[in-house]
């Protein structure tokens, strides 16, 4: 799951902290995603009138647009097909990826049960976004299709929510730092960026207290955090980095 930003972020955590844990089946039918699980997205007539909503078609044909665009372009979203391709588990972007009306405060999210990655058409509202919440969504579908993840088990859930955020956010973020970082300081910057990110999607998806997750991401954190497949290398941004991951793929055996 890919949740908003650090502000929006941190709004969740508050609401979510109370809850006991609930199964995927409540988090796909009405929390986050509305329009999984059967249940189309309800119109708000007010909301409608004052022009915020009923605009569902467009934002869906943006979402598809920049989806597309992100697919035919991006070295790192081309990489993860080729990886994902390679382990046996193709990806259709008209089967595998739906744009969808969610809950605000989550961008993205990836549907174990029908192998499906659903990108936020009213909160990924740019190719920036759309790349980013792809790329997330990517490594959990690749960790489903590789160790066939249990994402009711929450050690398995901190473990792809690390490797989501060490190989996608925290790389992006740790770049913009490193004009005026310590070494030092960029390595523990980005082990935090990557300890806080896992926790607030742990904490969305299971519904369990800041400690429990906490406590799921410290027992994986070693293994998980230093587990680069399949892009090899963090990437950063502005750098060769992503190129280099796309140019470089074959060598780990991925068909591009
Ligand atoms: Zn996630």
């Amino acid at each position: 799951m890919t949740v908003k930003n650090e502000n929006e972020g941190k709004k969740n955590e508050s609401d979510v902290s109370q809850g006991t844990a609930l199964d995927n089946e409540d988090l796909w039918g009405s929390d986050m995603y509305p329009e999984r699980r059967g249940r189309k997205f309800q119109h708000s007539w007010f909301k409608i009138l004052i022009g915020t909503q009923g605009r569902e078609s467009i934002d869906k044909n943006r979402c598809e647009h920049n989806v597309y665009k992100c697919i035919k372009e991006s070295p790192i979203i081309k990489l993860m097909m080729g990886a994902l391709r390679s382990s046996g588990c193709e990806i259709d972007i008209r089967r595998h990826i739906s744009c969808e009306v969610c809950n605000p405060i989550v961008t993205g999210g990836y549907d174990s049960q029908f192998n499906q990655i659903v990108i936020c058409q009213n909160s990924a509202y740019n190719e920036d976004m759309v790349r980013g919440v792809l790329l997330h969504e990517m490594i959990h579908m690749f960790d489903y299709c590789r160790n066939k993840l249990d994402m009711k088990n929450i050690d398995h859930l901190a473990c792809t929510e690390i490797r989501a955020a060490n190989l996608g956010h925290c790389s992006f973020m740790s770049s913009l730092l490193q004009g005026d970082s310590s070494f030092i300081n960029i390595k523990a910057t980005h082990q935090n960026c990557v300890k806080h990110k896992a926790r607030l999607s742990v904490m969305a998806v299971h519904k369990v207290s800041k400690e429990v997750a906490e406590a799921a991401i410290e027992r994986v954190f070693t293994k998980c955090y230093n587990d680069l497949e399949p892009i090899g290398r963090r990437i950063r941004r502005n750098s060769f980095d992503m190129p280099r991951a796309y140019a470089e793929g074959h060598l780990y055996g991925y068909d591009m």
